[in-house]
């Protein structure tokens, strides 16, 4: 499992678990951190369901935000040519001492990889913004294209991994022409992806 923490203590930097890891992990440390940008031309479709999630996330409606954030997955996962994932969309993040769970990556639940995401805050149980919310989804997305269309046998928090989300972050927003998030719903610590918790490489359930 691949976990997303943001807004608590943060993690220790990226290549922080490197010098842990054994030389067969380090080679596949070090192929993560090559690898800079997916392969990804958005279409019609996949940016439709960008929009389409970005409305439901407006509307607070849960169920209509998972239906689009799946559209968002299938689509993404179809342009790649790739399996599909299950998405599912919680309410409240749970949090810890770590700060916030924003997402959750887990290989083969139910025969399928599933995608978690929260998209409501810890706290006060505010809608979360929808770029943090795009950027987690995408987030644990790529955790599956590590596997799935990178071949690797791990998925690490590497510089080339959060350049990869990034770019696919921004193929989809700037492409979609995705108005600003209007308001401050964030609060948990900024946008995910910089202060990122991961569970110890190695120790995959
Ligand atoms: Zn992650």
């Amino acid at each position: 499992m691949r976990y997303l923490w943001a807004g608590g203590g943060g993690f220790g930097g990226v290549g922080h678990w490197r010098d842990k890891l054994s030389p067969a992990k380090r080679r596949v440390y070090d192929r993560s951190d090559t690898v800079t940008s997916i392969p990804l031309l958005p279409g019609p479709v996949l940016l439709e369901a960008v929009r389409g999630l970005q409305d439901a996330l407006g509307t607070g409606d849960r169920r209509r935000v998972a239906r689009l954030a799946q559209h968002v997955a299938d689509a993404l996962c179809q342009g790649l040519r790739l399996p599909v994932l299950r998405v599912v969309v919680q309410g409240r993040r749970p949090s810890s001492q770590r700060g916030e769970l924003h997402g959750l990556y887990t290989p083969g639940e139910q025969s399928r990889d599933t995608v978690r995401v929260w998209m409501n805050t810890a706290k006060r149980g505010q809608v979360v913004a929808f770029r943090t919310f795009l950027r987690t989804l995408v987030h644990e997305i790529c955790h599956h294209l590590d596997y799935a269309l990178l071949g690797l046998t791990d998925s690490y928090h590497t510089e080339g991994f959060f350049m990869r989300e990034s770019g696919i972050v921004r193929s989809l927003t700037n492409e979609a022409r995705v108005h600003p998030t209007r308001g401050a719903t964030v609060g948990d610590g900024g946008p995910a992806g910089r202060q990122v918790g991961a569970r110890e490489p190695g120790s995959q359930g």
